[in-house]
Parts: C-alpha cells; sequence; structure tokens
C-alpha cells in the first residue's frame, strides 16, 4: 500500500534534510516546492510509485572542481568551480553560470533544483542544471576576467555540449565572460559549436534580445497576471532591486509599458529617482563605467543615493525583487503591505523568503514566482539553441514577440495549475504544480 502523499512529502523532506544538512538554499527550495505537491499526488499516486521526488531531489551529477588562475600580479589563485547537472528528462541540461564570493554547493543545487521547473514550464526541451564559481569579478581587470573563464572553461569542457548540458550566464556572468568562455571552448575542441553556450554576443551566433529577456518576461510575466484582474502596469510606480541585466531591463520595459520604475540597488544601497530611471544612465554606470549604483545619483538631480537601508521601505504599487537570493524578508514585506502593494514579481531567483510570501499572500497581495516569472531568459537561450542549430538569426522583433508569446503561456500554465489543484491566483502552487508535472511525466514514461 501507497503512503498518503502527506507521509510521502514528509519522509521525502526528512531524507533530502538528513543528506543535505548544512545546505540551508537548497533545503528551502526543495521544501518549498514539496509544500505545494500534496493535492498534486493525490491526483497521481504514479508518481508516488515511480520514487518521482526522491530521484528529483538527487542531482543525477554534481561536479566541483579547481580553477587556478594567475593575477595582474603575477600570483597564482584558485577558486572553486561547480556544475551540478540536476535533470534530463526534458533536454540537454540547461541554467546559468554565477560567478559571485557567496556561490558554494548549497547555492549551486538550490539554483538547479528551481531550474528544472522553471525549464519545464517554458515548455522548452530543456533540463536543469546551474554552475559557478566562489570567482569575485569585482575589481578585477579584464584580463583577470579572461584568464580566469579560460581556466573555468579547461575543466567544464569535458563536461558540456549542445546536446550534453548548455551553460550561460547569471549572476557575475555576461556577454564578456561568455565570449572568453566559448573562446576556450572553441580552442580545446576545434569544434564551432555555437549551441554549447547561449547569451552570446549578437555577431557570433547569440539570439536578439537575450540580453533583455528576463527583465522584459517578469514584466510580461506581471501585465498577465494583472490584466487577469482588469488591472495593468501604466501609470503604476514600481520599484526594482538590483541593478544588474535583469534590473535594468524589467526598468526599461515597466517605463514602455507606461509604469514608472523609481529605484534600482546595489550590495552598497540604493537610489530613488522621483523622475523615474534614467535606463541610457543607469547602463552608463554599471555596464560601461562597471562603477557603484552611488555612482548614477551624482549624475542625476532627481536621484538620491541612500546608503545601506531597504529598497522595500519606498512606497509602491509594484514590486520586482531582482537582485539575489532571500533579499525580501519579513521586515520588507510587510514594509510593502503597509504601503499598499498590489503585485510582487520575482525577478530573481527565490529572492523572497518562505515566511514573507506567506505574509504578502495572505494579504492580497499578487504574487509571482521566479520560476515562473523569470522564465523568459532561459526560454529565450533555447530559442537561440534552436536558431543555433538550424544556422538561422532572428530579427529584434521576432524574438521579442516569441518571447512575449511564451510569458503568456508559461502565466496561462501556471494559473490555470492554481485553479486545476484548488487555489487559483496561487502562482506558487501553479508553477510547482505545473513545472512537476511536466518533468514528473517524462520521467516516469523513461524508466528507471
Ligand atoms: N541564469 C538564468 C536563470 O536563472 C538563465 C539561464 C540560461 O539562460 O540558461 O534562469
Amino acid at each position: 500500500t501507497l503512503p498518503t502523499p502527506e507521509a510521502h512529502l514528509r519522509d521525502v523532506s526528512r531524507v533530502v534534510g538528513q543528506r543535505s544538512a548544512g545546505e540551508p538554499e537548497f533545503l528551502q527550495a526543495v521544501r518549498e516546492v514539496l509544500e505545494s505537491l500534496a493535492p498534486v499526488l493525490a491526483e497521481h499516486p504514479e508518481f508516488v510509485e515511480g520514487g518521482i521526488l526522491e530521484r528529483l531531489v538527487e542531482p543525477e551529477r554534481q561536479l566541483i572542481f579547481r580553477v587556478p588562475w594567475t593575477d595582474d600580479e603575477g600570483l597564482v589563485r584558485v577558486n572553486r568551480g561547480y556544475r551540478v547537472q540536476f535533470n534530463s528528462a526534458l533536454g540537454p541540461y540547461k541554467g546559468g553560470l554565477r560567478f559571485h564570493p557567496s556561490v558554494n554547493l548549497s547555492v549551486i543545487k538550490f539554483l538547479g533544483f528551481e531550474q528544472i521547473f522553471k525549464n519545464a514550464l517554458t515548455s522548452q526541451r530543456i533540463g536543469g542544471g546551474k554552475g559557478g564559481s566562489d570567482f569575485d569579478p569585482s575589481g578585477r581587470s579584464d584580463a583577470e576576467v579572461m584568464r580566469f573563464c579560460q581556466s573555468f572553461m579547461t575543466e567544464l569542457v569535458h563536461h558540456i555540449g549542445e546536446h550534453t548540458d548548455i551553460p550561460a550566464g547569471d549572476i557575475g556572468v555576461g556577454a564578456r565572460e561568455i565570449g572568453y568562455l566559448f573562446g576556450q571552448y572553441r580552442r580545446i575542441t576545434q569544434r564551432y559549436e555555437a549551441g554549447v553556450l547561449t547569451g552570446k554576443g549578437v555577431g557570433w551566433g547569440g539570439a536578439e534580445v537575450r540580453t533583455e529577456a528576463t527583465g522584459y518576461g517578469a514584466v510580461f510575466f506581471a501585465e498577465e497576471m494583472l490584466l487577469r484582474v482588469g488591472e495593468g502596469i501604466e501609470g503604476r510606480r514600481a520599484i526594482v532591486s538590483g541593478s544588474g541585466n535583469v534590473a535594468t531591463y524589467a526598468i526599461e520595459k515597466i517605463q514602455q509599458l507606461g509604469g514608472t520604475a523609481v529605484t534600482a540597488s546595489d550590495s552598497g544601497g540604493y537610489i530613488v529617482d522621483e523622475a523615474g530611471i534614467d535606463v541610457e544612465l543607469l547602463k552608463q554606470v554599471k555596464e560601461v563605467e562597471r562603477a557603484r549604483i552611488s555612482r548614477y545619483a551624482e549624475l542625476r538631480p532627481s536621484a538620491r543615493f541612500v546608503a545601506g537601508g531597504s529598497v522595500w521601505d519606498v512606497p509602491a504599487e509594484l514590486a520586482f525583487p531582482c537582485a539575489t537570493q532571500n533579499e525580501l524578508g519579513e521586515a520588507g514585506a510587510r514594509a510593502l503591505i503597509a504601503n499598499g502593494v498590489r503585485a510582487v514579481v520575482e525577478g530573481a531567483n527565490m529572492p523572497t523568503t518562505p515566511a514573507a510570501v506567506e505574509l504578502l499572500q495572505d494579504a492580497g497581495v499578487l504574487f509571482a514566482p521566479g520560476k515562473a516569472a523569470n522564465a523568459g531568459g532561459v526560454a529565450t537561450s533555447a530559442l537561440e539553441m534552436s536558431q543555433n542549430a538550424a544556422r538561422s538569426r532572428w530579427d529584434r522583433d521576432k524574438s521579442e514577440t516569441r518571447l512575449h508569446d511564451i510569458m503568456r503561456e508559461v502565466h496561462g500554465a501556471t494559473y490555470a495549475a492554481s485553479e486545476r489543484y484548488g487555489r487559483p491566483g496561487d502562482y506558487v502552487l501553479g508553477a510547482n504544480s505545473a513545472g512537476f508535472v511536466r518533468v514528473a511525466q517524462a520521467m516516469l514514461e523513461q524508466g528507471v
């Protein structure tokens, strides 16, 4: 006799808790998914019988490797590299690389785990994986970043391929790093295998709108969510955290749709620009000068910089956490609610703590989890892979239209699953259950 869904979920949670003690981010991500799945397992006892969850929470393969490189002073340095190949039921492993001092196995495993469901939600044929390093690119010269990327790829090359595992960017890895990584892959393998990495330069195999896709996609998702309740983005004030790729292009799209985004942030603090963020200036500061966000306020009379503090204290109707995991906690959620926030849309991966999600949902705030709302980035990566395989190139219009369509589909599938499993409008339940069912079905059909 099969255990009840609840007993089975408790069991899986206990086993993963023992096996992954010391991996708090990973456990947080796993438990958040498990908490959604009781109604799904009640309808699908075959997923319990097939051990789908026990298999899902254990990565298919985890790689940890040494990355030695020489700094500009001639000193040899060593960082740790990771690639977690989590699940390949729906396609080759797909997910970004994060270069940041906070990276460890727990962080990479949480990101890889989220990636499985996110990638499933896009309906593209991609499995889930993630990688990175504790290397800190900030303050490093271009030549140092290049040597680091070359060393990183010297090991990674053995484990990736266009049909095996396709890395891309994440925090600390943008077009520059993807270029250095691709160059090394090409030199070592003597293959111009364009589909092995995504986020490439548009002049040599990259997809149009890939850079913008995560931020644009999050705003498209927000628009769908608001449209469903007869509302919109136009005329609304938004706060955005972060100042990387995701934040920058979320801000750009909010303003294109008639909203006003008034904040951006980095680890040093945040800026408030009552006139609306000047996106060109933001790009100049962050992408060209690679300076701190405080620099923006020096250059823009309508803006002020707040050192430290919480961007969630700034009143707004829409909030887009686009920086990093667990950046929005209970205090932030309370401030947002007190200021009458209508929707919170995760551009980053798991930026909202479980307690904060609960507060927001209980207060009736529309809440979009990252694995649905930020799926536009990896979806556009999959479009890049298609173009590479076909040796074709889409223009900007077609690329953005496809992205927009995919985000509508992701929203539709997420909302439909929230209805089907008994809590219409609970997008956490919707994203977890819709993503899970797709992966679980494929795993079942492919056997043990
Ligand atoms: N790092 C992004 C994410 O969190 C994109 C990954 C990709 O394009 O493969 O989804």
